[in-house]
């Protein structure tokens, strides 16, 4: 059996808010201590400290960043170890394009690509070029008939013209290594706090344990881990299918093909809406009772009312009992879709991003708020992660109103349904979007 190495994710459990503070607070100092490393050493004058990368270690202790920053030095260290990866893989990039460059310049000899070639595979001698220090010359170019001063200058000119044109994207997360950083006690995983020797406990939603770096993903209420594993295939004969689907609010999956897993979700979800409103609706009124009380003086009267009718554990009880029975439909759903269609391949959508400018209407923002099109989306890489099923997101762009049938701009008639007036195509939307996005990923990947 084929082996292959591919990041497996683990799942925390919903983690209470004082952890989450922490992390978040870690997430922020780490994403400092990576800025400050990137601009100081992204630089051409830094490209000889990059490998191994102690003096640029060195460097930063001796900085008193982490002091200031109140960081543990496991946390510190490897922030700044992620900022050197990624000014490496910067250059790294950058080398390419400079290759691809000179490939596909037609006034360069053959001659001349060797030269070129040669000297970004040597990263020494490419750094001495840039900074116009003296270098000893490969043996490959000594005798090449080429205008070595001419090829250096434009080696110089592309770097400065390109190199700050790469950006390195930031997220929200750090990296943590095993024993110093996490470890594992009674099966619950622990990791570095602010203080020595105090671990902070890290429920995990499975049992497995790792003994390598980690990196984590911070979310809203708890965090994502992803390892690199080696691993054996493991999909099962006859798990061959490539599926397109289309998450929703109305119903949790729809497929190109027409299949619809967890239908009527939002009846689920509408109930609950429902019932938390008329429960606001009546606790407003218990509130205003509790109120008049007051003014009345009968304090008693208002007691009661507080502790019998305005409690805050029954809600929230009731509350997390209706979530858990929400998300048990979506998981019943995943799990039928996964072994009723048997894919090897699913092709979603990337979530659609509402950012801080967008003027939604309170009530959307709410819905969205309740909306469980996260959770799915979760679950469903989570299930695939462990089935080794490979899962592709594509941007939603052109897979909402677009019509599925002729290409044109329809419209949404009434409630899920989608239709185009131009050529009269009519179908639920959701099955509209699935196919859409089968459409748009057939034309770019053939
Ligand atoms: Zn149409």
């Amino acid at each position: 059996m084929a082996t292959y190495t591919k990041n497996v994710r683990q799942y925390s459990r919903k983690l209470p808010s004082d952890t989450m503070e922490f992390l978040w607070w870690l997430v922020g100092a780490y994403a400092k201590v990576k800025k400050t490393t990137y601009e100081r050493y992204s630089g051409i004058g830094s490209l000889g400290k990059l490998t191994p990368g102690y003096t640029v270690l060195n460097e930063m202790r001796a900085s008193g960043m982490r002091q200031e920053l109140g960081m543990p030095v496991v946390y510190y260290e490897l922030a700044i170890l992620d900022a050197l990866t990624a000014i490496k893989s910067r250059w790294g990039i950058l080398r390419d394009k400079l290759k691809r460059l000179a490939a596909f310049n037609e006034g360069f000899s053959k001659e001349e690509r060797t030269y070129i070639y040669t000297v970004l595979k040597w990263g020494s001698v490419y750094a001495a070029i840039l900074q116009g220090k003296d270098y000893e010359e490969p043996n490959l170019v000594k005798g090449l008939p080429v205008d070595k001063h001419r090829l250096n200058n434009w080696l110089c000119r592309q770097t400065r013209k390109h190199l700050g044109k790469i950006q390195v994207t930031r997220e929200a997360g750090f990296t943590i290594s095993p024993k110093a950083g996490y470890s594992y006690k009674n099966g619950v995983m622990r990791i570095a706090g602010r203080q020595p020797r105090k671990r902070i406990a890290i429920p995990l939603r499975d049992g497995r344990q790792f003994s390598r770096q980690l990196h984590v993903e911070v979310k809203e209420d708890h965090i994502i881990l992803t390892a690199p594993v080696t691993r054996e295939s493991s999909l099962s004969e006859g798990w061959t299918n490539e599926i397109y689907v289309h998450i929703g609010n109305v119903d949790a999956l729809t497929l190109s093909n027409g299949h619809v897993y967890g239908e009527g979700l939002n009846k689920l979800t509408d109930m609950e809406t429902e019932r938390l409103d008329s429960k606001n609706r009546l606790r407003n009124r218990y509130r205003e009772a509790r109120r008049e009380a007051l003014e009345k003086g009968k304090a008693d009267k208002a007691a009661v009312i507080s502790a019998h009718n305005l409690g805050t554990m029954k809600y929230q009880r009731q509350k997390e009992r209706n979530r858990a029975r929400t998300e048990s439909f979506i998981n019943a759903a995943l799990n039928r879709m996964l072994s009723e269609e048997k894919p090897c391949r699913i092709i979603i959508t990337y979530p659609v991003k509402v950012g801080k400018g967008s003027r939604l209407a309170k009530s959307a923002k709410r819905k969205l708020a309740r909306s469980f099109r996260g959770f799915i989306r979760e679950r469903l890489e989570e299930k695939c992660e462990e089935r080794s099923i490979e899962i592709l997101r594509i941007p939603s762009k052109d897979t909402g109103l677009v019509c599925s049938n002729c290409g044109k701009t329809g419209r949404t008639a009434s409630g899920n349904r989608f239709r185009c007036d131009y050529c009269g195509y009519e179908a639920a939307a959701s099955l509209n979007g699935a196919r859409n996005i089968e459409k748009k990923y057939r034309m770019e990947h053939g």
